[in-house]
């Protein structure tokens, strides 16, 4: 395997990276320059974005637009980043949740609503970040494995940002996910096999096609600073403080250990007062590795094979998971799983108690916070927030056969009455 796919002949251009200084091994700490590098020279480790950032203030975040560019300074990103076309992610709702926190027996609740992303999923700000690399690293095609949300993502910021797209997806994912990703034109292959399959093939053509990037393989450094902005929005939407409990899905355990990244630079930065927060991550029992691993007290995730209906979150040998294990153990949270059936009861609580339809994850978020609370876990009086990482619409089959009219009538007053509507 090679460990960079750039072209030759590009130069990368002054501040291309803003803030960002270099690459480190979450391994064994080497340091490369910025560039399309994803494993370490020494171990083979992955790489992370370090940075080196002066001052930056509330001020100069708030005045700053109303998505993820709000947070350029703590991104790799150049300062003139919305000067380019993208789909402008973030900035989604954060629902104080006092129905659902009432029926839970839980103090204070939040639901961090990532749906409202301009395709409906979390997936939006790993991809702005990452198509920003692709553009200064001079890489030339979009490309992905996808469990569905990530497809959307990319096939839309391509088609907004004129690139070439290429979305690789296993051929057994939820019809409304793959409309939503074709409907933005690209190239959309489906693939006999599971994700992890569609994962390794990927990783394959990212190590021999110049020019390629694959946002969550080849650009993964890039592509996983996108999440912290869920961080620095819940920060910022708080007034500035940090949450005590934070609920996380997780698939390839990216999202959940840059949420922890985002808390900490925040308050390195002095942006928030410290704060003893305790994360925790969810998953489905069909595809439950890390919550295995971390019941057995082991450093390793042993990859199994994932059936749940949580298909966005069905990936067997997750990249990031000894990461979720430390981030989780040391600050004192844990990672549950839920049964299919818990999940489409998450999704329906959700539903009911705040009018909001999440997607399986989002069921299996809820889900998981209702069992760590029933087994004493996570502490009721401690402020909580769980994050809804997608959109209901695009899972419809989870619910579809436990809802629909209550009763079919006639278009008539007495219809109405006799049916007892009154
Ligand atoms: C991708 C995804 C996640 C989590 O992804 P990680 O790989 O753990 O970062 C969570 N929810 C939804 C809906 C997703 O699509
Ligand atoms: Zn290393």
């Amino acid at each position: 395997m090679s460990l960079t796919t750039a072209p030759e002949t590009h130069t990368i251009r002054e501040g291309a990276f803003g803030n960002a200084t270099h690459l480190s091994c979450r391994a064994c700490g080497a340091q490369s320059p910025l560039g399309p590098y994803y494993a370490c020279m020494e171990c083979f480790g992955p790489l992370e974005v370090g940075y080196s950032y002066g001052t930056v203030t509330r001020e100069q975040i708030e005045a700053g637009p109303k998505n993820i560019w709000r947070y350029q300074p703590l991104l790799p990103v150049p300062t003139d980043v919305e000067s380019f076309p993208n789909t402008e992610p973030g900035y989604t709702r954060l629902v104080k949740a006092d129905n659902l926190a009432r029926e839970l027996g839980l103090k204070t609740l939040w639901v961090k609503d990532d749906s409202g992303n301009p395709t409906h999923s979390f997936k939006d700000r790993v991809v702005a970040t990452a198509l920003s690399a692709t553009r200064e690293l001079g890489l030339k095609v979009f490309a992905c494995p996808s469990t569905g949300n990530l497809a959307n993502a990319v096939a839309a910021a391509a088609a907004r940002a004129g690139i070439r797209s290429v979305v690789f997806i296993p051929s057994n994912l939820e019809r409304a996910k793959i409309i939503t990703t074709a409907v933005y034109g690209g190239t959309l292959v489906a693939v006999d096999g599971n994700y992890d399959d569609v994962n390794k093939l990927a990783s394959e053509i990212a190590g021999e096609e110049e020019g390629w990037a694959f946002v969550n393989v080849n650009v993964r450094p890039y592509y996983s600073e996108g999440s912290k902005t869920l961080a620095f929005e819940i920060a910022e939407q708080l007034g500035w403080r940090l949450p005590q409990q934070i609920v996380v899905p997780v698939a390839s355990g990216s999202q959940l250990t840059k949420i922890d990244k985002g808390f900490t630079e925040l308050q390195n930065l002095g942006l928030v007062d410290t704060c003893d927060y305790k994360v925790y991550g969810a998953q489905a029992t069909g595809c439950s590795p890390v919550a295995q691993a971390f019941r057995d007290g082991h450093d390793v995730v042993k990859p199994v094979k994932p059936d749940t209906i949580a298909k966005s979150l069905a990936i067997g040998n997750p990249a990031d998971g000894p990461y979720v294990l430390d981030v989780t153990r040391r600050t004192g949270g844990a990672v549950e799983d839920v049964t299919d059936e818990e999940v489409v009861e998450g999704i329906q609580l959700l539903a009911r108690t705040e009018g909001i339809f999440g997607e399986t994850a989002g069921g299996v978020t809820v889900a998981t916070l209702k069992k760590l609370l029933a087994t004493g876990q996570l502490d009721p009086e401690a402020e909580t927030v769980i994050i809804n990482s997608g959109d209901g619409l695009k899972t419809l089959d989870a619910v579809a056969d436990r809802v629909g009219p209550k009763v079919t009538i006639p278009a008539t007053y007495d219809a109405f009455v006799k049916a007892g509507l009154q």
